[in-house]
């Protein structure tokens, strides 16, 4: 076993890295506070590969491994949890289902665009009486003429109000259960009968846009269809497999952040004449923080490694994606502790770490349904 990063794994966590200290960490406060999409950023980290970065170069992504998208993506979130969710969700939930399930026309038309970063991707599962159980969607999609016909509201999508691309599900056979959903690829910015519905006010993660997203009568495509009629579902939860690497990999870089502030913060505050760090019961709080970071980062690097090497990976994706938010968000809880009365206070960034923690526990399939998917793969032998 080697634990040891190849030479371009090792270079592209050092670029996210410096990007996130020098571009994302300087600004990452004020953008949370004005709700101000990350549009600069996205463009840069475009520049860099990183909106695409599993995605083949002959469709615009840097062609890299998922190893290398968890070290990149942890120091991206490290610097800006807002701007990591963006870049989790561009590359895991929109880039991974169009180049894994769509056809080498849809490919080149679809995808190109997004994982260069020249337009950003979005994915429409939610709705608001569909969310831990997706089959009980409602939105439909009908085949008139050349093109499927939308109804219905997607909830919560994240990038939907910036976004120029959606991979949406809807139910095209209401008869077939949830055989019975399709998804499909949406040109947001030309399908009429296609709007934007309310974007969410958050508890954190502020600068990056969750909004809804509206169909009424919009027709897509015929040629738009991801994959065969009826393998929705099972294509969306695939996603979801793939981009709770993602989403485990934005926890641990918050983990990471709210320990960089928390051993600096303790080795300079003053009490009772000498650092709190000094302090056993401060040092405990740190000792925890480190070790269950570390234990969320191999459960991350075995996953990514499970998915570079094609092995079903289901299981190890739910529990990094849990042991890397439980990690992120009780190392906030403590974080802001260690940190006192400023800790509770903006002129910190010890208390956006904590309202950025929390979703990481939530979306994606919550830490309940991720205990649950565990569960469900030990009790069949897995
Ligand atoms: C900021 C944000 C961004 C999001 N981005 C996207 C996106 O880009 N695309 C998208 O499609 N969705 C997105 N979502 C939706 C997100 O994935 C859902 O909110 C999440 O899956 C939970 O669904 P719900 O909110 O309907 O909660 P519910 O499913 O109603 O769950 C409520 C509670 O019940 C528990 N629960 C439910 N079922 C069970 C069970 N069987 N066993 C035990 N406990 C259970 C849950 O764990 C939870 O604690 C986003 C949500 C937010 C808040």
């Amino acid at each position: 076993m080697d634990f040891g990063l190849t030479e371009v794994q090792q270079m592209v966590k050092d670029t996210a890295a410096r990007f996130a200290e020098e571009e994302l960490k300087p600004k990452a406060a004020q953008r949370d506070l004005e709700h101000q999409h990350p549009a600069e950023a996205c463009r840069a980290l475009g520049e860099l590969g990183f909106m695409g970065i599993a995605v083949p170069e002959e469709y615009g992504g840097a062609g890299l491994d998922y190893i290398c998208y968890v070290l990149a993506l942890s120091q991206i979130s490290r610097g800006d949890a807002s701007v990591g969710v963006i870049m989790s969700v561009n590359n895991s939930l929109y880039c991974f289902p169009v180049m894994t399930f769509g056809s080498d026309e849809q490919k080149k038309a679809f995808l190109t665009p997004v994982a260069s970063g020249q337009a950003e991707g979005c994915f429409g599962l939610t709705e608001a009486g569909a969310g831990s159980d997706p089959s009980a969607m409602r939105t439909t999609a009908v085949l008139d003429g050349d093109a499927w016909v939308l109804n219905g509201e997607k909830k919560f999508i994240t990038n939907g109000n910036v976004a120029s691309y959606a991979v949406v599900a809807a139910v095209t056979d209401k008869a077939a259960g949830y055989k019975g959903i399709s998804s499909f690829i949406v040109d947001l910015q030309n399908t009429p009968g296609f709007s934007v519905g309310r974007v969410e006010d958050k508890l954190g993660i502020c600068a990056s846009g969750t909004a809804e997203l509206v169909f009424e009568d919009a027709r897509v495509p015929k040629g738009n269809l991801l994959g065969k009629p009826g393998d929705g579902l099972k294509q969306m939860l695939t996603t979801l497999d793939s981009g709770r690497i993602g989403i485990g990999s934005q926890a641990l870089g918050i983990g990471r952040a709210v320990l960089e502030e928390a051993l600096g913060y303790s080795q300079e505050r003053i009490q009772f004449g000498k650092p709190i760090s000094a302090f056993q019961a401060i040092q405990w709080k740190l000792a925890d923080m480190a070790t269950s970071l570390d234990a969320a980062e191999l459960l991350l690097l075995r996953a990514a490694w499970m998915e570079d090497n094609h092995k079903h990976f289901e299981k190890q994706a739910a529990m990094a994606k849990l042991a890397a938010s439980d990690a992120a968000m009780s190392a906030a809880i403590e974080g802001v502790q260690i940190l006192g009365g400023y800790g509770y206070c903006k002129e910190y960034p010890m208390e956006r770490h904590m309202r950025d923690a929390k979703i990481t526990q939530i979306y994606e399939g919550t830490n309940e349904i991720m205990r649950l998917i565990v569960a469900r793969n030990l009790l069949k032998g897995k």
